[in-house]
């Protein structure tokens, strides 16, 4: 493997991310393959006994287990840290994966965390039920309240953990304001950014520490794998998490890792255009229900820190019909070229219904105090000429009586 263009890093760190998300940390073998070439091994061979040792002691560069290094893999890392403006990353093999290894690398027993009360499911169930198990202290605040976040600190905080815009509430969190506050106390922040990408938020900017993603939502953006990422500091990726990663195994597959080097290369473009048919359908959605969250719309009770933090807003949003469970499934169940899905930053447009899907296993009392309520619908825009949505939607408004 060899670098034929994008060799200096003084110059090609500075690159901006549309550039880094195409471009980013390429490495070519000896043949000069235009496309990322797909490193489908689990392991390597050696020329000598001695190769290896030196490999395995530290003392040489090069592969040795794809547990421990694979280049399609490799590559990948280099170029979502190029484009997230972070020192290293690491690919795992789901975001739950990503988010899982981001708290458990740095928390131990006796340690507090502080996480935000509107997150995915699984983000949730991960401080509701499986840090406790293991002593780990758990507070859930509203994070969009900034006083909550500084009277939640104890002595031993060690983590502060959330997602902007959050799933989905479309909460948006303070970034500037709470990974400050967590600087000032010495606590790590980690942020699930996976709603907007690094193409259109870019959480260290504000100071966040780590920066968590599920690629299987905007990155790949075309519904094919599951994949995770985690980007921090050199000392955080390769002292904390890495010693993690290696022995416990949750590894991204080298062919997951080629398809979303295949989703990256056009994530400026979807997130951009996603981002506009979102709120070209929002306004319209809007005039029709009783009540919508949509961070790019002034109706959302932080709209102007939205876009203070974001480049535009994203694909997702939702909303709340008056008619409960029963209106939502007769609208979702109406609609023709909407699909139902729970999945979200894919290029087709996808609504569910979250109480019963996403957020079901959490409990009607964490979802009534999530504001994850019966009449919610979750809607992410894909690529669709916004006005096939449109009235896609206006027709199963009609049909469901709303
Ligand atoms: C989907 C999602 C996850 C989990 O990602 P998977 O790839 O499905 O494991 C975590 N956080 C957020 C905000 C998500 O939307």
């Amino acid at each position: 493997m060899k670098k034929t263009t994008g060799t200096d890093r003084s110059i090609t760190r500075n690159w901006r991310p549309a550039t880094q998300a195409v471009r980013g940390g390429t490495w070519r073998s000896e043949h000069g393959e235009t496309s990322e070439a797909l490193f489908l091994t689990s392991g390597y061979t050696y020329d000598s006994a001695q190769v290896v040792a030196n490999r395995f002691a530290g003392e040489a560069q090069g592969m040795t287990y794809s547990r421990l290094q694979n280049p399609t893999v490799a590559m990948l890392e280099e170029r979502i840290a190029l484009m997230e403006g972070a020192e290293a990353c690491r690919t795992q093999a789901s975001g739950m994966a990503a988010m899982t290894a981001a708290l458990l690398c740095q928390l131990s027993a006796g340690d507090h965390v502080v996480g935000a009360r509107a997150a995915f499911g699984s983000c949730r169930w991960l401080l509701d039920h499986l840090c406790p198990r293991f002593g780990i202290e758990v507070s859930v605040i509203d994070s969009t309240d900034n006083a909550a976040w500084e009277a939640a600190i104890r002595p031993n905080t060690k983590v502060f953990f959330f997602e902007t815009p959050a799933n989905p509430t479309l909460d948006v969190v303070d970034m500037e304001y709470v990974c400050g506050l967590a600087k000032a106390h010495g606590i790590t922040t980690v942020v699930d950014n996976a709603f907007a990408t690094s193409a259109l938020q870019r959480p260290m900017e504000f100071g966040a520490d780590v920066v968590a993603y599920s690629a299987t939502k905007l990155m790949d953006g075309q519904g094919r794998v599951l994949a995770g990422a985690v980007c921090g500091s050199e000392q955080f990726i390769n002292d904390v998490l890495l010693p993690f990663q290696r022995n416990t195994g949750p590894n991204l597959s080298p062919f997951n890792a080629w398809v979303v080097h295949k989703g990256l290369e056009t994530l400026d473009l979807r997130a951009r255009r996603q981002s506009e048919n979102a709120l070209e359908v929002g306004r319209f959605v809007e005039s029709r229900v009783p009540k919508i969250l949509h961070p790019g719309l002034a109706s959302h009770p932080r709209h102007d820190l939205a876009m203070k933090q974001m480049v535009m807003t994203g694909p997702i949003f939702a909303f709340l019909l008056d008619g409960g469970r029963q209106q939502a499934f007769k609208f979702l169940d109406a609609l023709e070229l909407v699909d139902i899905s729970n999945n979200i930053g894919d290029s087709r447009s996808l609504a569910c219904h979250p109480a019963s899907t996403t957020h079901a296993n959490m409990g009607e009392e964490a979802r009534a105090e999530m504001g994850v309520l019966e009449g919610m619908v979750r809607i992410n825009i894909g690529l669709e000429d916004p006005l096939d949505v449109i009235e896609d939607l206006g027709r199963a408004f009609d049909i469901a009586g709303v």
